[in-house]
Parts: C-alpha cells; sequence; structure tokens
C-alpha cells in the first residue's frame, strides 16, 4: 500500500455521471472504473442507489458496485439517499456508503423530500441496519450538501451547517464531510467551516466535496488542507455539471488536484500518467463530452518532480 498524506476519493462515475444526461453503458462503466483504479486511486464512488425512475443513468448500481468489487484494489463507495437505498447498496456489497444530508431545508424538501431532521433520521436508521449486520462492513459517510450555499436560500447559516454535523455525529455517522454542492463557497469560509467541523465533531470531521462551478474549487482545496482536511472528492476530467445551469462545470478535477497536491509535496498514491490515461476511458464510454482540466492539456512542467522522486 501507498504511504499517502491526502486521500482522493474520484466521484465521477456517480457525482459526474448523474449530472449530466447521457447514459453511459455499464460495460464502460466497468471499463473508465478500472482504469481509474490501475492509478491508484485508493477510493472511486462508483454510483448512487436512487430510484431509477429519478436518475436512469444509475439504474445499474447494484451492477457496477458488483463489477468494481471484481476489479479490487480500491474501496468501492456508493450513494445512497435513504434507508431503501443503504439496503440496496449492501446488498451489492458496496464498502462504504455516503449519505447526502442537505443544509439547506428548501433543496433538502425538494431533493429528497425530507427535511434536514428527517435525513438526520435516515442517517440512524442506515447505521443502526449496518451495526445489526454480522459483519458490519460498511463505513457510513454522512454529507453535508449545500454547505456553503444553496441555489434557492442563497446563503446558508454556518452555526446550523456546525449544528447539523453535531445531530449526524450523534446519530452514529462515522465520518460527516462538507460539500459545496452549487460551487459558492470561498476559501476564507472553508477555512473557517473546516476548523469548525472539527470543534464540533472531532475525530469524524471527513472531507471536502467542492464543485468548481466558478473556477474556486482548487483555491477552497488549498483552504480546506490548511484547516487539515486530507480527504477530498473530485472527479476525473471535472465530469458533470447540472442540467440547469449552463456553463456550470463538475466537480474539481483530479488530475488538477493530484497535481497541485503532489506539486506541495504532498503524497496522494495516485499514478499520474496512469489517470490522465483514463480520461480516454471516459470518453470512450461518452463520445465528445466534454471535459475540464489543464494537466492533461499542457503536460507537466519542465524538471517536476513527483514527491516519490521519478523526475518527469
Ligand atoms: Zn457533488
Amino acid at each position: 500500500m501507498h504511504n499517502r498524506d491526502v486521500l482522493i476519493s474520484e466521484v465521477g462515475p456517480r457525482d459526474g455521471l448523474q449530472s449530466i444526461k447521457r447514459t453511459m453503458p455499464t460495460e464502460a462503466k466497468l471499463a473508465w472504473i478500472a482504469a481509474l483504479a490501475r492509478s491508484g486511486l485508493a477510493e472511486i464512488e462508483v454510483g448512487s442507489f436512487v430510484s431509477p425512475k429519478l436518475l436512469p443513468q444509475m439504474a445499474d448500481a447494484a451492477e457496477v458496485v458488483q463489477g468494481a468489487l471484481a476489479i479490487g484494489g480500491f474501496c468501492v463507495a456508493a450513494l445512497a439517499p435513504n434507508l431503501k437505498g443503504a439496503e440496496r447498496a449492501i446488498a451489492a456489497g458496496a464498502q462504504k456508503i455516503s449519505i447526502p444530508v442537505s443544509a439547506s431545508r428548501l433543496h433538502s424538501l425538494s431533493n429528497i423530500n425530507m427535511s434536514p431532521e428527517q435525513a438526520v433520521e435516515q442517517v440512524a436508521a442506515i447505521v443502526a441496519l449496518r451495526d445489526g449486520l454480522a459483519e458490519p462492513c460498511p463505513e457510513v459517510e454522512a454529507g453535508i450538501s449545500t454547505a456553503f450555499g444553496c441555489t434557492m436560500e442563497g446563503q446558508i447559516d454556518e452555526a446550523w451547517v456546525l449544528r447539523l454535523a453535531e445531530m449526524l455525529a450523534e446519530a452514529g455517522a462515522d465520518s460527516i464531510n462538507l460539500a459545496d454542492t452549487t460551487g459558492m463557497g470561498n476559501p476564507a469560509q472553508v477555512r473557517r467551516l473546516f476548523k469548525g467541523l472539527r470543534l464540533a465533531v472531532g475525530r469524524k470531521a471527513g472531507g471536502a466535496h467542492f464543485h468548481n462551478t466558478r473556477g474556486q474549487g482548487l483555491a477552497n482545496a488549498v483552504a480546506a488542507l490548511d484547516a487539515g482536511v486530507t480527504t477530498f472528492d473530485s472527479s476525473l476530467g471535472g465530469l458533470g455539471g447540472c442540467p440547469y445551469a449552463p456553463g456550470a462545470t463538475g466537480n474539481i478535477v483530479t488530475e488538477d488536484l493530484v497535481f497541485l497536491l503532489e506539486g506541495m509535496g504532498l503524497r496522494t498514491g495516485v499514478d499520474l500518467d496512469r489517470l490522465v490515461l483514463a480520461r480516454e476511458a471516459l470518453l470512450d464510454g461518452l463520445p465528445g463530452e466534454t471535459l475540464y482540466g489543464h494537466l492533461h492539456a499542457v503536460g507537466y512542467p519542465k524538471g517536476f518532480v513527483l514527491p516519490a522522486g521519478e523526475p518527469r
């Protein structure tokens, strides 16, 4: 196993795919996931156990989880919005379950038809389900979405975000991460909220999930690093966007994030060359799809040395 300073959780096969209209065939998803795994990524969120009626892109989530487990070598994570989804994720063999809990009441009601408090109850029910298993396997992570702002409510009260984090910790979540779902966060806010998160929930303080909607994603990642965050969600090629916001990009770009971190002397355990190559597998499954990022286009700067010591 690699020695790592930072854990990158690749969320393209879930967050990226669910944010675009097209559906990637199951075989192509698995070929892409295998290419991602070859780069050394230690965690990949491979799908979402939402109702296939709401997200036909994710109808094959169980099959993808099983295929990902067969590829092996990384933690197979999946999103579940509620107890029913978690039951399906566990049955499929997911090793980690992420449950989104929106800090914005309006977003929560329109997205999952539950208040934030009801969503916390779902987390408690999922933890109870997990704890009752013969082998209490999947790690349960709660992600506070719209933690840095909401397209419907605008600003979100920071004290409320931290209170919600405490409620999720009390409900038994193993870790609580903060998500800038709408790309509204700025570095000062990110630093404040992640420091607050650590004070509120201690060792259960989890990772950062940033979208690059307004180009502030990597600046926010550096601010989160300053606040002690060591786990980051990102997607290859920044796949994604929002069907309702033309011009909105997806998550922060994994290749650029790894380049940034490694350049700062932080080890990610990810082979950048292989990671960039995985873009081809992604485009094989979604020909012509818009991808983002800089590193793949311009390459390494002269004399760039990775922390592992291999000069480029
Ligand atoms: Zn997201």
